[in-house]
């Protein structure tokens, strides 16, 4: 027998979504074993509960059987004995996401924390996994090959065979995908990199190698040096629709539309511009949460929420530069950069709840709030995302005009400090870092921007760039707005805007509109029947409320507005033209 704790895992059941795993443990002595599958994952905080999915557990010595009985909703104890045990179980592998564990007759994808059981006491030994070919070959193909950045113990390279990892947290840090794919290498920092293609597509390989490699190329200029690893994987599931990613340490599991991969064009489309985007924003993880990390993830504490108001550091400043470094590539120019930047200022203002939640509580109730969106969502959350990566401009803007210094600094600041020394950034460690690098008294606008709800003068700091925000106008819009969003195909109320005249009039969530001053509200462009009115008139709507029909009385307000547009300013003189090209092309 090994002398580690040793894991197999089986695609057994392609048509019943179903792996095998055991796992063998050496010799326990008089204890109890206890093992126990994570809650969540680590890069989305929710309360996943990925045990719901494991069944069927057994555990046996020497071909004895041992008693299994459940602690709690995630964790499994196993009777005391003398010598090795080996504990099985099957895991329902139907989720189709980066978060979980897929597997069908076209392909398997897992995530350690949804498939391995952890055993408890031994997480930080060192630890071998046989990946293993289905054993059901009627449903599938002898071409099945396997991609992880899991170190090879054995296996042949994209082969099934046996893998290593120094502990349980590295274990279930590197996703598998096996099925048939095909692979996209580019080499950054003399490290190769592939991108793992599966799902049907089309893909102009090189092109995307190109562009990837420079973005890369351009995170890696940025905090210096590139993280030690054999290998970079960029798994890239390819779908009809989707877009999403998850950050590991070396790899990133991607979700990709079919559409948004290169095929031979010669502009950047939209579709396209975005997953770069999403690729330049897993690979800035590499060091903005995979090894900078709060030091209430240092470790990771799976088995319930992990609460820290930083959500904005890891994921507001890796957005912020997952779209800077398109530009500072050369994958993007200046104008769509101002573009981008323009449409998520527009996206957070669009919502109300930038007025009624800070930074830090949207960070620290990520796990029921930013994670369990509903009806109520867009007036009482933020995006730590959205807003967490204007609040990094904003610094970044400031510290270059007030400072010699950038917010890069304070990022490869941040690396030194924290990332490169393993140790967790205290809940004031962003703060204290920034004011340290910029030698700048910077408490007041964090206190603002983070604790409070101010936004950022950026009339002031475009102005400093050469730039300036103008509110844009929307085509073919009425002049009135009732605050509400439609449920894609309906006329049935997605959301209603708080302080609106709809919620005025009491209209609510869920409601479906039938007529507006009498005439039929139309389905595909239900904003048209607000064309003939103008702010101050009393229209009057009505709606199905479930299966009662009810009668609204609404008193129209004016649209707000809800686009804004960066253009260059026509007086911007040589020396914020000057200031602007430090910051974009570095
Ligand atoms: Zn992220």
């Amino acid at each position: 027998m090994t002398s580690n704790v040793h894991y197999t895992i089986t695609p057994v059941s392609l048509g019943g979504h179903l792996f095998e795993v055991t796992i063998t443990i050496p010799d326990p002595g008089a204890q109890e074993t206890r093992l126990s599958l994570p809650a969540w994952i680590p890069g989305s905080y929710l309360v996943r509960d990925f045990a719901k999915h494991v069944s069927r557990v057994s555990a046996e010595c020497a071909g004895k059987s041992l008693r299994v009985s459940k602690q709690d909703k995630r964790t499994w104890r196993i009777e005391p004995t003398n010598g090795d045990v080996t504990v099985s179980y099957e895991v329902y592998a139907f989720d189709l996401s980066v978060r979980g564990a897929h597997l069908d007759t076209t392909h398997g994808f897992f995530n350690g924390s949804s498939v391995y059981l952890c055993v408890e006491g031994r997480e930080d030994e060192s630890l071998t996994v046989d990946i293993n070919a289905p054993g059901d070959t009627r449903l599938t193909r002898s071409d099945w090959r396997v991609a992880t950045t899991l170190p090879r113990d054995g296996a042949s390279e994209w082969g099934f065979g046996r893998f290593r990892a120094e502990d349980y947290a590295e274990l279930i840090d590197h996703p598998v995908e096996m099925g048939e794919f095909d692979l996209v290498e580019f080499e950054v920092a003399e490290t190769p990199h592939y991108f793992v293609l599966s799902g049907q597509h089309y893909c102009e390989g090189e092109r995307l190698a190109q562009d990837a490699a420079r973005i890369c190329q351009a995170q890696v200029d940025l905090m210096g040096k590139l993280p030690e690893m054999e290998r970079y994987l960029f798994l890239t599931r390819v779908e009809g629709a989707g877009y999403g990613g998850l950050e590991h340490r070396a790899c990133s599991a991607l979700v990709c539309a079919r559409d948004s991969l290169p095929m031979g064009e010669a502009t950047l489309r939209e579709g396209y511009r975005k997953f770069l985007g999403l690729v330049s924003h897993e690979y800035f993880h590499l060091w903005n949460i995979k090894r900078i990390k709060p030091a209430v993830f240092t470790p990771y504490e799976l088995e319930g929420e992990s609460y820290t108001e930083l959500l904005w550091v890891f994921e507001g400043i890796t957005s912020y530069y997952d779209d800077l470094a398109l530009v500072r590539s050369g994958v993007i120019d200046e104008a769509s950069y101002a573009e981008l930047l323009s449409e998520i200022i527009s996206r957070v203002r669009a919502g109300a709840g930038h007025a009624h939640q800070t930074l830090a509580e949207s960070s620290f109730d990520a796990w029921i709030k930013f994670y369990k969106p509903d009806e109520n969502t867009p007036n009482a959350v933020v995006s730590y995302y959205a807003k967490g990566a204007l609040i990094a401009l904003a610094l970044d803007l400031k510290l270059r005009e007030l400072s010699d210094k950038t917010l890069d600094d304070v990022m490869r600041a941040m690396w030194e400090q924290y990332g490169k020394r393993d140790i967790g950034v205290p809940e004031d460690g962003f703060e204290e870092l920034a004011e340290q690098v910029s030698g700048m008294h910077l408490r007041p606008f964090f206190d603002a921007m983070v604790r409070g709800t101010k936004e950022p003068d950026f009339d002031l700091l475009f102005e400093r760039m050469g730039w300036e925000l103008l509110e844009a106008p929307v085509a073919n819009a009425p002049i009135t707005s009732l605050g509400v969003t439609f449920e894609p195909g309906t006329t049935r109320l997605k959301t209603v805007r708080r302080d609106s005249c709809a919620e005025y009039s009491g209209l609510a969530a869920g409601d479906t509109l039938v007529a507006i001053n009498t005439l039929q509200v139309k389905v595909d462009e239900p904003w048209k029947a607000l064309l003939p009115f103008t702010a101050g008139d009393t229209i009057s709507v009505h709606a199905f409320r479930r299966d009662e029909l009810k009668r609204f009385e609404v008193i129209m307000d004016k649209r707000p507005a809800t686009q804004w547009k960066i253009a260059s300013s026509a007086d911007a003189n040589d020396k914020a033209n000057a200031r602007r090209a430090r910051w974009l092309q570095r």
